[in-house]
């Protein structure tokens, strides 16, 4: 290990089990910000012992959207800081001797029970009402019963030796001073059978090989830690500082789940969210920083980040909250750089253009949409002429004397020099007191010619946008149709 061990390191320990849940985010960033707020190091480390839950491709995925928020690690897969692998599956070894260490040392024992006899366990505690909990039974083998079970290839577990009557306190860093009675912990599993670790003692090992310094993940590894520190003491290493962060709650204040929206990172990436809008609203699911504000870039994020102000309370997701962040953020940004990401999002509508044209789009409608998507989906006018027309608008704006109006109209826009919103506004207004009609009852069929529809950006920015050809192209072509 390059660094001193006062020196932060922290990880996020992701199971590749599929996307990367919003939950998931708010805990890579959360250790993300306390690292690089002390100028620490920020590892992730993939915890794929669980060969049954993990996904193909999800490990690329996870990274992929990590990137994608701009969250980069220090150390992890593809970029060894001298600790790795960074995969578990690829440490099985590290986690077999460790195994046995503690068994040597009587912190842990060989459990050679059945599947049927542990089942047959389980339901006699439930049956009193008990938590389902092993019965501690191999714990009194004798050395010889051992030896015969190991020599006869019997299929075994490697379990923690709990101590019944010890009382195992810590202090987590959010929810202050826990304890637990020793009685109540299960003799937790830590080699399975089929020779893999189970997930406390690869991830015990790894935090303490990896020199991590705080542990900050979700509270539903709080009951857990308990185990941990058994582990770390029966090591005779020093645990590392606990902080679990609060679970993400829905609006009705259920755990976060599917079934009431999103929970993906992609999910909002594929809906046209940016990155920043949504890294800026998960880091206030759980804490604050000390101003009034809601918007904060990720460097004031790190400036202000203090992991001691988390709260204990969960935290609800609103998504409305993240809208009229993303189109706070959609507002700041600037018309180049959006029209560079709205390439991608406006080619799976069909819509390509050059991205000096898409830039002026998006100067137009940027104040008037929440997401990329919403920008793609309300900007077809800006790209093809409309086929359909709003027939309530029509009727309403549409008279004997308009087509001669929007006729003429067409023809001096056609001899416009200067083809600025300013310009195009003179020429309306000047035609509208010329002809004594009031310029609303010029706009609205303009609007209604080039558009289709009745609400819509400011017309003259329109037409500016649109440019002179098409403007005049759309307005004949409207004309036309309405004469036939
Ligand atoms: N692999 C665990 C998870 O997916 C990590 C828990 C921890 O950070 O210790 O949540």
């Amino acid at each position: 290990m390059n660094n001193t061990t006062s020196s932060v390191r922290v990880r996020f320990a992701p199971s590749p089990t599929g996307y990367l849940h919003v939950g998931g985010l708010r805990t890579a960033l959360y250790n993300y910000l306390f690292a690089r707020r002390n100028n620490g190091a920020f590892l992730v480390r993939i915890e794929d012992t669980d060969q049954t839950r993990s996904v193909e491709g999800a490990i690329e995925n996870i990274l992929d959207a990590l990137r994608w928020c701009g969250l980069e690690f220090d150390e992890g897969p593809g970029k060894d800081g001298g600790c790795g692998p960074y995969i578990q599956s690829q440490r099985l070894e590290t986690y077999a001797a460790h195994a046995k260490q503690l068994v040597e040392s009587g912190a842990a024992y060989y459990c050679f029970c059945t599947p049927e006899r542990l089942e047959t366990v389980r339901r006699q505690m439930q049956a009193q009402k008990l938590p389902p909990m092993y019965d501690r039974h191999c714990r009194t083998l004798t050395e010889t019963e051992v030896r015969d079970n190991l020599n006869n290839g019997v299929a075994h577990v490697i379990r923690l030796k709990v101590p019944i009557h010890e009382e195992i306190a810590f202090n987590d860093v959010i929810h202050g001073a826990m304890k637990v009675q020793g009685h109540v912990l299960d003799d937790q599993v830590l080699m399975k059978s089929d020779g893999f670790p189970t997930y406390h003692l690869a991830n015990i090992v790894d935090d303490h090989l990896m020199g991590i310094t705080h542990v900050i993940r979700g509270d539903e590894w709080l009951p857990s830690t308990p185990k941990h520190i058994l582990l770390y003491r029966a090591f005779g290493w020093q645990p590392p500082l606990f902080a679990h962060l609060p679970l993400l709650l829905n609006p009705d204040r259920s755990k976060l789940s599917k079934r009431q929206g999103d929970v993906a990172v992609e999910d909002y990436r594929a809906k046209g969210f940016l990155p920043e809008a949504l890294v800026n609203f998960v880091a206030l699911l759980g804490w604050n920083p000390t101003g009034e504000r809601e918007l904060y870039p990720l460097e004031e994020l790190i400036a202000q980040f203090d992991l001691e102000r988390v709260n204990k309370a969960g935290a609800v997701f609103d998504v409305k909250k993240l809208l009229w962040m993303n189109a706070q953020y959609i507002r700041m940004k600037d018309d180049n750089t959006l029209a560079a990401q709205l390439q991608s999002v406006l080619a799976k509508n069909n819509i390509t253009a050059e991205p000096e044209y898409i830039a002026r789009a998006v100067h137009l409608l940027k104040d008037r949409v929440e997401t990329l998507n919403d920008f793609a989906e309300s900007s077809d006018f800006l790209f093809h002429a409309p086929h359909a027309f709003d027939e309530a608008y029509m009727r309403k704006h549409w008279n004997d004397s308009t087509p001669v109006a929007v006729a003429d109209l067409a023809e001096r826009f056609t001899a416009l020099t200067d083809f600025s919103h300013e310009s195009i506004e003179r020429t309306v207004r000047e035609y509208a007191e010329s002809t004594g009609v009031k310029p609303a009852a010029l706009i609205h069929p303009l609007r209604l010619a080039l558009t289709g529809k009745g609400v819509g950006p400011g017309l003259f920015e329109l037409i500016a946008v649109l440019g002179r050809e098409e403007t005049v192209a759309r307005l004949n072509s409207f004309l036309e149709i309405q004469q036939k």
